[in-house]
């Protein structure tokens, strides 16, 4: 296991990613990930690729998804991994996810319209695909000339300080968590260093995650620094949770998100493979 190159969380053009999924586990290849998991936002449709490209590649394949959900009205993601993608309380659960993805994307189309900007365009551009994101329509925009590029697409429209920011209502965390778990997966508390939660309130997420049925956290993901490696393993210790690692992968283009780094997990702290191994493999 020490030797393995790990990455549990990564994207591909199922969702926000740019690399199709069968691009992506061969860009893999070449970093010798030994162990892959895919994890779009809210869809599984990439992942029957994964894994055929996978089998030809000679990686071990962890099924997987990111789910978007809130905790306190806070936006939080749960990464779902080696659970059986088929399984209807999980595809349920995703499709009522996407509808509420469709549904945030025409009011913000609608608030970029009202802004003057090509918000109309960018909603037929973006509608057809199966799982919207903000990415998408910061891509559009960019390409429509309205920013210089994604952070600033960001900063001036679409983040939360964006002009044409709109909550959305995702569904609670111990429900994304239940899907997870209802489908045989592994429920893995998601980047808490982004949360921009307090001491206290990260322990609380943690006691309402593991008391949902969660079973790890991401303790070293691309972007983290040790403070927040460390804060996660506090947590981790704490909450009687394993270990995940990945690099959150959307693009090469972005190089602070490498694919496959070789991060070896902090002492004492229980590797989210271990959990793997006795999970339900897809087709046992
Ligand atoms: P959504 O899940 O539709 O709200 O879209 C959020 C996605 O946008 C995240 O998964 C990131 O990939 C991306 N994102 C969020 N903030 C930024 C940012 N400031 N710059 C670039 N991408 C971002
Ligand atoms: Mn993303
Ligand atoms: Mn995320
Ligand atoms: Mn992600």
């Amino acid at each position: 296991m020490s030797e393995a190159r790990v990455d549990l969380h990564t994207h591909s053009t199922a969702s926000d990613g740019s690399l199709a999924p069968a691009e992506l586990v061969r860009a893999a290849a070449r970093r010798e990930v030994t162990l892959l998991a895919l994890t779009d936002h809210d869809t599984t449709a990439g992942l029957a690729e994964a894994a055929d490209q996978c089998a030809a590649a000679g990686i071990r394949f962890v099924p997987g998804v990111e789910a978007t959900c809130q905790w306190r009205e806070r936006e939080i993601h749960v990464v779902g991994l080696a659970m059986d993608a088929a399984h209807p309380a999980l595809q349920d659960h995703l499709r009522a996810v996407l509808g509420l993805r469709r549904a945030r994307l025409a009011a913000l189309c609608a608030r970029l319209d009202a802004l003057g900007l090509p918000g109309s365009a960018i909603h037929t551009e973006c509608a057809a695909l199966a799982a919207p994101t903000r990415t998408h329509v910061a891509r559009a925009l960019v390409m429509h000339g309205a920013a210089a590029d994604l952070e600033e697409a960001f900063e001036r429209w679409l983040g939360r300080k964006g002009r044409a920011w709109v909550r959305a209502e995702w569904p609670e965390l111990a429900v994304a968590v239940g899907a997870i778990k209802a489908a045989g997966g592994i429920a893995v508390l998601a980047h808490p260093h982004r949360y921009r939660c307090s001491g206290g309130q990260l322990r609380e997420l943690c006691a309402a995650f593991s008391a949902a049925g969660g079973r790890a956290i991401e303790v070293s993901l691309a972007g983290m620094g040790p403070g927040d490696t460390a804060s996660a393993c506090s947590l981790a210790r704490r909450f009687d949770l394993a270990g995940s690692l990945g690099s959150d992968f959307h693009d090469p283009g972005l190089p602070w998100r490498p694919l496959g780094r070789f991060v070896k997990l902090p002492e004492g702290i229980t590797p989210v493979t271990a959990l793997l191994d006795c999970a339900p493999r897809p087709g046992s």
